[in-house]
């Protein structure tokens, strides 16, 4: 088979090209997804007992009118608003999100800690030579010690000094601290910080019905179970698990670029050297679903301690009622916990549920009798969860990108792009829509960084 376009992948950028494409009235297309299901890292599941679980705590933060829209006409109004609002478990208390402009709720020695390592600051972030570096430039000894470190190393998995801190931005919320001395003065908390402090939550079916909505008018150009195993660049083919073949005058990538690049029959030794220097960690996500009724208002949880394994826990129920079985959140409740595995952080996927449920016992977030009110486990092992801002990626990316793309492939989302800094949904689905919109009409692409465009 030969189509214009091939597309790898029917995530949140896969579907954003083919989005783009099918509002353009282009035809000469088709999605590979070796999975049955659209929505990638973005899809939810329902469990055998009724509960709905995202693959992690995901909210939409959109940076984007073309994506908005594009979330409307999938939903309508079947949707929920809800007040971002976040939390950090630690030293027995809670301290809202963001850590450093909260931490008068810290015990009065950590406080001090905090507060002197703010007063003392001395480095030049933008001289730092790593993320550890940064960290210690911008928050001081104290809160790098107490939360930034610990809280860090549990999401990364990585060692901190081996990742950069050009990915920064808006990720992290950094220092003010007249506004934390004024916050202690005061005792005043400031909660939902961030870029848009409200989100949407589906009505029905998790985060994944946003891609089962946009999916709709064009679901039947999807070839479901396709699995790529091989492509061959000079000969624009790739060639799926269950024998079918499929040439292609451009191929937009979504799936991890390493993996595309080892699956090459024709890559040369550059390239293959390139993509050693890229760097991903890998997720376990723990649904469990509780009988009884929770009132805790709070959306999602970070835990910076040992005492977890776990680095954030989400109060799914509250998102929206249809994530416990027939809506009833007066019977049952749901809790999703994610945590990292990595060759530096190994965690054992056989014990992981067991673990975490000591972990909400140690943090204090159910009593320990409520282990027995457990009345679903569901386990999401997730070998690509985060890719790693490193400090080989952009040295490995300005190979990779430009050679794919001489070869007419474009690599984009979150792990076709492999930069973290813009690998939300948001921004892999308008990477899909940017690439098609430079592909067919010259534009500059805004969200993706780096490749060699024209
Ligand atoms: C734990 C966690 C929490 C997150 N939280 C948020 C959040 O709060 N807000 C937010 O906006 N984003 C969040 N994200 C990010 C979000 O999931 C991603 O931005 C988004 O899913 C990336 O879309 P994508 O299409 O680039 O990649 P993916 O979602 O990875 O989709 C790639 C698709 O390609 C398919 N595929 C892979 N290999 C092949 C192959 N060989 N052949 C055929 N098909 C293939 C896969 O099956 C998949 O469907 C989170 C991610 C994780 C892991």
């Amino acid at each position: 088979m030969k189509y214009e376009f091939v597309i790898i992948g029917a995530g949140p950028c896969g579907l954003g090209a083919a989005y783009h494409l099918d509002k353009l009235g282009h035809a000469d297309w088709r999605i590979l997804e070796r999975s049955d299901h659209v929505g990638g890292l973005a899809a939810s599941y329902v469990d055998s007992n009724g509960f709905t679980w995202d693959v992690g705590g995901h909210v939409l933060f959109s940076h984007y009118d073309y994506f908005d829209r594009a979330v409307e006409e999938s939903l309508g109004d079947a949707y929920y608003e809800h007040l971002r609002e976040s939390w950090v478990r630690i030293l027995g208390t809670w301290v809202p999100y963001p850590f450093q402009n909260n931490i008068r709720h810290l015990p009065d020695e950590a406080l001090q800690e905090c507060l002197h390592g703010l007063r003392s600051l001395s480095g030049d972030p933008s001289a730092a030579a790593n993320f550890r570096e940064w960290m210690e430039s911008v928050f001081g000894a104290g809160i790098v010690k107490y939360f930034m470190e610990p809280y860090n190393s549990k999401v990364w998995g990585m060692p901190l000094e081996s990742m950069s801190r050009e990915w920064i931005g808006e990720r992290v919320s950094v220092v003010d601290l007249s506004r934390i001395e004024r916050n202690i003065a005061e005792q005043r908390d400031d909660v939902s910080w961030g870029p848009n402090n409200r989100f949407r939550f589906p009505k029905q079916g998790g985060t994944g019905a946003i891609f089962e909505g946009i999916v709709r008018p064009f679901k039947d150009r999807i070839s479901f179970g396709c699995d790529v195993c091989a492509i061959d660049f000079g000969n624009k083919v790739v060639r799926c698990r269950n024998g079918e073949e499929y040439h292609y005058d451009i191929l937009i990538n979504s799936s991890p670029v390493d993996v595309l690049v080892e699956q090459s029959v024709d890559a040369p030794e550059p390239l293959r050297d390139a993509v050693s220097g890229l760097v991903h960690n890998s997720g376990l996500i723990v649904g469990l679903g509780f009988s009884g009724r929770r009132v805790d208002p709070k959306c999602w949880m970070y835990f910076p301690e040992s005492s977890s394994p776990f680095y954030r826990v989400t109060n799914f129920y509250n998102y929206s009622p249809n994530n416990v079985p027939r809506g009833d959140v007066g019977r049952f409740f749901s809790l999703m916990c994610e945590t990292t595995y990595s060759p530096h952080k190994p965690v054992d996927s056989a014990t992981i549920i067991a673990t975490t449920i000591a972990g909400l016992v140690n943090s204090g977030m159910i009593e320990s009798g409520q282990a027995n009110d457990i009345v679903s486990r569901y386990l999401i092992d997730i070998p690509y969860s985060y890719p790693v801002p490193s400090l080989t990626r952009d040295r490995a990316l300005a190979v990779i990108h430009p050679y794919l793309e001489a070869q007419g492939v474009y690599s984009r989302g979150r792990f076709g792009a492999w930069q973290y800094e813009v690998g939300n949904m948001d921004h892999s689905f308008m990477q899909g829509v940017e690439v098609v919109d430079r592909i067919m009409t010259g534009a500059t692409e805004q969200t993706f960084k780096g490749g060699n465009q024209k």
